[in-house]
């Protein structure tokens, strides 16, 4: 029985490998340098390195179910996303961290409905997210757009809590940057921190506006300008 995935795992020694051999010696000799950390949902569509045009050595990637942070409290146990940033920050000292959320983001979709009994990692996870849902039982399309933008504002506020993170900031050694991409279009929209929205990347003056303002806890209430309810049209 053929096994495809045998045969990609070959195809990448022989035909995509060899292309970038010399590039990926380099990384290997000189070791890892990447600039970003981007944190994007784990979703299929989302493919980080087609949407940024980045090369191997240029991304370091954490992935998880809606692109999600947790928060910085020092408690006991396993926190991947929470390690990952840590060693990006400290470490790998990178320039920017990209939060990317998107459009269609069954993440978001289910802070407004149910999940499976048996998934309890999935539903304490999904706690990430609820400060972003809006009052409304049925989302439409607008809602969800705008919980999915919201979401990434709210993890963006999480960054800031952890000490690296905030320090860096502070210092202007480190931007921070909210982007939704938007899959049918294929354009990423760019918080802008100035104007309180999500602008396209068609229309924008720069990749989302960094390094981000801390919120005050008067600012907080109202995600800075990501509208937070008059959803009743929506
Ligand atoms: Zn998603």
């Amino acid at each position: 029985m053929p096994d495809e995935l045998l045969d990609r795992l070959r195809r990448f020694t022989t035909d995509a490998f060899p292309l970038q051999r010399s590039l990926f010696k380099h990384l290997v000799d000189d070791g890892q340098h990447p600039t970003t950390l981007f944190i994007g949902c784990s979703d299929s569509r989302l493919v980080p390195y087609l949407l940024t045009g980045a090369g191997p050595g240029e991304l370091f990637l954490v992935r998880n179910v809606g692109a999600f942070v947790p928060p910085y409290d020092q408690s006991q146990g396993f926190h991947g996303t929470a390690a990952a940033i840590e060693f990006a920050v400290l470490n790998l000292q990178v320039k920017r961290i990209v939060v990317c959320g998107h459009s269609h983001c069954g993440a978001i979709r289910a802070l407004y409905g149910e999940v499976p009994p048996a998934a309890q990692y999935l539903a304490r996870w999904l706690d990430l997210g609820r400060e972003a849902a809006l009052p409304v039982a049925e989302p439409g399309p607008e809602v969800l757009r705008r919980t999915e933008q919201r979401a990434i504002v709210l993890q963006l506020e999480r960054l800031m809590a952890y000490p690296m993170v905030r320090d860096r900031a502070d210092a202007g050694a480190l931007t921070l940057h909210g982007w939704h991409y938007v899959i049918e279009d294929g354009e990423i929209h760019v918080f802008d921190v100035g104007v309180g929205q999500f602008v396209p990347a068609s229309q924008a003056d720069n990749a989302g506006t960094g390094p981000y303002q801390r919120f005050t806890e008067a600012d907080a209430l109202d995600y800075s300008g990501v509208p937070m309810v008059d959803d009743s049209h929506g």
